[in-house]
């Protein structure tokens, strides 16, 4: 699609295909390919979550589960495990805050983000979107859909729209994702039946149904005034805002993000410093740009590595000051990274920041910003940011140089060199616990 078109659609709408059945069969992969219906399985119980394949037979999620064995005796039910929901939970939401900290959860397997401060950073709103599916598979081995529009409302349809269907053949492949440009809204918004619109319950839909309105084509062809006198003024109105693609609610970050990290796994390993470091360095800046986008400053830059053979290690420093300038994050990195032998192969780098605390406006601006922005009558202002930055590195460049050795740390002019970049295979610059295959404690 026309990376123009969709350049607006920065509200992005990510929802796990049924959860928590995925989850079950995850898990027991004998349950793969049947249909699983987790519930409560008293006369009582309703269903919490099915399988696609469960869902062929009519079965659907708040359906009693009286209602569910009966149209499917053959479905596996399952009372659910919620502890292993909620722990697969924490990790999407981890990842999901790694893209940008702008992330209103809706729920333990769904969330609204906004991206359009991270577009400069991970692209568009599309390649955002295709890739963060990627990688919720990737990392939780299970599928979400995502959609991607100018606001929740269609965000929210557009993930619907990508999810797999339930056909009477069995479980068709769904889109995956749906961008709904904002020349496309009301085509795709008009196709679909009223009970899709938030808003529209069981009561708003029989009324509705009584002035012939199924689609909301034909709710947005009713005039406003009989909205209202079929559904009261504000509810009407809203509707009608609704029909019309109307939403101008705000994504709202729900929580303060306990750290902000950017991890990317390569397509073939990187075995010197000198092909890492650049990696290094944009991933520090992201890192920086979401600080700055969260107005959070941090005080802990963490570097992970995970090698070929997929052992995993994170070197961390914890700086005396918290930082959200680009230099200071990137000097840290490069040090911490620096101190790694990489000779084995990196498959995968990530560099977060946490230890976070909010900042002042003023403080928001990074060194750079200062560097930018300083204008001859505040002359000062450049040199004042500079001389701190420079202190927390100098500092924090010692420190990494005191814990994991002499050799570790080269001054940054010559880091990404040939001759200090390239380490041997098996050279350990950090002591005993930092053994091939053992984490650090971090
Ligand atoms: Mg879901």
């Amino acid at each position: 699609m026309d990376e123009r078109l969709t350049e607006a659609c920065t509200v992005l709408h990510v929802d796990m295909d049924a959860f928590f059945a995925a989850v079950e069969v995850l898990d027991d992969p004998t349950l793969r390919g049947k249909p699983v219906i987790v519930g409560g399985s008293g006369t009582r119980g309703v269903v919490a979550s099915c399988t696609y394949e469960a869902r062929v037979y009519g079965v659907h999620s708040a359906m009693s589960s009286v209602e569910a064995r009966r149209r499917c005796p053959h479905a596996v039910f399952i009372s659910g495990r919620y502890w292993r929901y909620s722990e697969l939970s924490t990790k999407l939401h981890e990842l999901l805050h790694s893209y940008t900290p702008v992330v209103e959860a809706i729920g333990l397997d769904e969330a609204f983000l906004d991206v359009a401060g991270v577009r400069r950073i991970l692209g568009p709103p599309t390649a955002i979107a295709e890739r963060l599916r990627r990688e919720v598979r990737d990392t939780l081995q299970l599928d979400c859909s995502v959609g991607a529009a100018r606001n929740k409302l269609l965000a929210k349809l557009a993930s619907e729209a990508a999810k797999p269907i339930a056909t009477t053949g069995g479980r068709q492949p769904g889109r995956g994702v749906v961008v709904v440009p904002p020349e496309h809204e009301l085509a795709f918004l008009h196709a679909l039946p009223i009970r899709a619109l938030w808003g529209v319950g069981p009561a708003a839909a029989s009324r509705l149904a009584g002035l012939g309105v199924a689609t909301v084509a034909e709710l947005a062809a009713i005039p406003e005034e009989a909205l209202c006198r079929v559904l009261g003024a504000a509810h009407g109105q809203h509707v009608a805002r609704l029909a019309r693609g109307v939403d101008d609610r705000p994504v709202v970050a729900d929580r303060v993000a306990k750290s902000v990290g950017h991890e990317e796994t390569f397509a073939s390993d990187f075995h010197d410093h000198g092909a890492l470091h650049p990696q290094a360095v944009r991933m520090a800046d992201a890192v920086c740009e979401r600080l700055r986008e969260a107005a959070v400053r941090a005080r802990t830059v963490t570097v992970k590595i995970r090698f070929g053979d997929r052992t995993t290690i994170t070197r961390s420093h914890t700086l005396p000051q918290a930082t959200a300038s680009h230099r200071v994050v990137r000097e840290v990195t490069l040090a911490l990274l620096q101190a790694v032998d990489v000779g084995p192969g990196v498959r995968l780098l990530g560099v977060s920041a946490s230890g976070l605390t909010s900042t002042p406006e003023l403080h928001q601006l990074s060194f750079e910003d200062l560097e930018r922005t300083a204008e001859p009558s505040e002359g000062g202002s450049s040199a004042a940011g500079n001389e701190p930055a420079w202190a927390e590195v100098e500092a924090a460049l010692a420190a990494i140089r005191a814990r994991y050795g002499q050799a570790a740390v080269a001054p940054a002019a010559l880091l990404g060199g040939d001759g200090l970049s390239v380490k041997r295979r098996g050279d350990t610059q950090w002591g005993p616990d930092a053994e091939a295959g053992r984490p650090s404690s971090h």
